[in-house]
């Protein structure tokens, strides 16, 4: 027999980056509502959003080649690159916010600056750098962008990347100081910190077992106390699943129309790890490079210099394989259960589109240690075996739903949020860009749940967020602006 629980104006359900975004807007802007999260693991931020589990990009396309694309007529598409770019400053204006309110401190335990850099190999390859390179620089977001073909200058730039290289191949990189590495997991954290002291009630090794809406129009939320087994049922009028790759088997549970014929499908992640300090040491930046052939945008290879537990860290990857888990902490049945009556269909044709993918997957997880070495010398020539090992990163859940433009079964590389017609319930699935646009796709999540509220909580997100609703990269002077300010208040010179 399940206990009823007094009711809650908002359940958050997952203690991730997005969770604590939301959570923390909405104590800004609703500080008298009441809030309940529920976390099936021991702590905050264990999951994708976990120091380990991610790469700790500030994703706003300052070396991410897969956000500018190649048009037919040989020019380069910036629109996506800007869109990111934009939706970063809003975390940086949301993260300058809290520090200089007081609510988070130390902002350099979660973010620290460390230049972006897109390095490529041959001469197709350099052309297309020097034709993004000429297309971004022009614009104020990405002011500050160097390009170089020149092996002195590389070797300048990227020494680790450039010993045991000819001086004949053709190479090129660019550079820009005004990335960062972020830590979601301590930002998390820090964020949960925050929300217990605004008495926020977060619950620990709470599993949601179901979700159903009530006759009331409520949702009723069944949890399940993972140390005593003991269930008790809850009752809100705002539901956010933030589970993670946990959201879709959440969402269906709520059987709201805009749940069906949606699929989830996992891809997991593998980064090696350097051990040797001196290698470490030789190494600032972090560097994109280009996707193999057939392989999916979020596989694209790169070499980070991170700060994990105030240490300077460098990981290469993420190589990408197959488990049918949805969570990390999940369970082999994840993807079988996931399969229903309405999304059949849909889950089927992404099988038959998706047969390139599913080839790549089956090649990346038949990888040996020394092939995946093999990968790491494309960008570290003289990388030593004895150097590096792996750790396992997070599950990301791509979703596979039937569009317009590509027909049944279509996978989707980015984030969506599903929400219910009444905004009552708001489901966050997929994991691109991810943890970097939490304040963005949160925003988004208020816009669509809280028609009500929104126009009186936009004085307050202004305040908060100065460019909320405004195009930066088309108000240089207020980009500026904004851009020295969250620069100084992060730490990030
Ligand atoms: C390999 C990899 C690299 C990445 N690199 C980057 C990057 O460089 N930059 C970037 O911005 N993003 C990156 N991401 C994406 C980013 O990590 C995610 O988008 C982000 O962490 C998702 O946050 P979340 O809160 O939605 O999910 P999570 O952090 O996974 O949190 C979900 C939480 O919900 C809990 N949960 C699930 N089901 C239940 C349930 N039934 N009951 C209770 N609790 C539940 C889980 O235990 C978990 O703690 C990367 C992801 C991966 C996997």
């Amino acid at each position: 027999m399940s206990r009823m629980q007094a009711n809650s104006d908002v359940i958050l359900i997952g203690a991730g980056i997005m969770s604590a975004t939301l959570g923390s807007l909405l104590k800004e802007l609703a500080p008298e509502w009441n809030i309940k999260v529920f976390e099936k693991l021991s702590g905050p931020g264990e999951e994708s959003s976990n120091e380990w589990n991610n790469a700790g990009t500030g994703h706003s396309a300052l070396c991410e080649l897969n956000y500018t694309k190649e048009k037919s007529d040989g020019s380069i598409d910036i629109s996506k690159a800007i869109a990111i770019n934009e939706q970063f400053q809003l975390s940086r204006q949301f993260w300058s916010y809290l520090v200089n309110s007081g609510l988070i401190s130390n902002p350099q335990n979660f973010i620290r600056p460390i230049p972006h850099m897109s390095f490529v190999e041959g001469e197709k390859n350099t052309a297309f750098l020097k034709k993004r390179f000429k297309a971004l620089s022009a614009n104020p977001l990405f002011q500050g962008m160097e390009f170089s073909d020149k092996p002195e200058k590389l070797r300048e730039w990227v020494p680790l990347i450039m010993d045991g290289r000819s001086a004949n191949e053709p190479l090129a990189a660019t550079k820009i100081n005004a990335g960062t590495d972020v830590n979601f997991g301590a930002l998390t954290r820090l964020l949960f910190d925050h929300l217990k002291r605004e008495n926020v009630s977060v619950n620990y090794k709470q599993r949601v077992k179901a979700i159903k809406r009530t006759s009331s129009g409520a949702w009723q939320v069944t949890v399940q106390n993972l140390e005593n087994g003991k269930n008790e049922n809850h009752l809100a009028k705002f539901v956010f699943i933030g589970g993670g790759g946990g959201s879709l088997p959440l969402l269906q549970k709520t059987g709201i129309p805009e749940s069906k014929h949606i699929g989830g499908f996992p891809v997991s992640g593998l980064f090696m790890v350097c051990k040797n300090p001196e290698v470490i040491a030789r190494h600032h930046a972090k560097v994109y490079g280009k996707a193999k052939i057939g392989a999916p945008p979020m596989s694209v290879p790169h070499l980070d210099t991170r700060y994990i537990d105030g240490q300077k860290a460098l990981l290469f990857g993420p190589f990408a394989g197959f488990s049918p888990k949805f969570l990390k902490a999940g369970s082999n049945f994840d993807l079988f259960s996931s399969v229903k009556p309405n999304n059949v269909l849909t889950m089927l044709s992404a099988g038959i589109k998706e047969r390139a993918l599913t080839k790549y997957l089956v090649q990346q997880v038949m990888l040996s240690n020394e092939k995946r070495m093999e990968a790491l010398r494309e960008f570290i020539p003289n990388a030593r075996t004895k150097d590096w090992e792996i750790v396992v990163a997070g599950q990301r859940v791509q979703v596979i739903k039937d569009t317009t433009a590509h027909g049944k079964g279509t996978l989707q590389f980015g984030t969506e949020v599903v929400t219910a017609s009444d905004g009552s319930v708001a489901a966050l699935l997929g994991a691109s860009p991810g943890a970097s646009t939490a304040v963005y796709v949160m925003l988004d999540v208020l816009r669509r749940c809280f028609p009500q509220q929104i126009e009186a909580w936009q004085p307050k997100i202004k305040a908060m967020i100065p460019s909320y609703g405004v195009s930066l990269a088309e108000n240089p002077a207020l980009f500026d602006k904004i851009h020295r300010a969250t620069t100084r208040t992060l730490g990030l010179r």
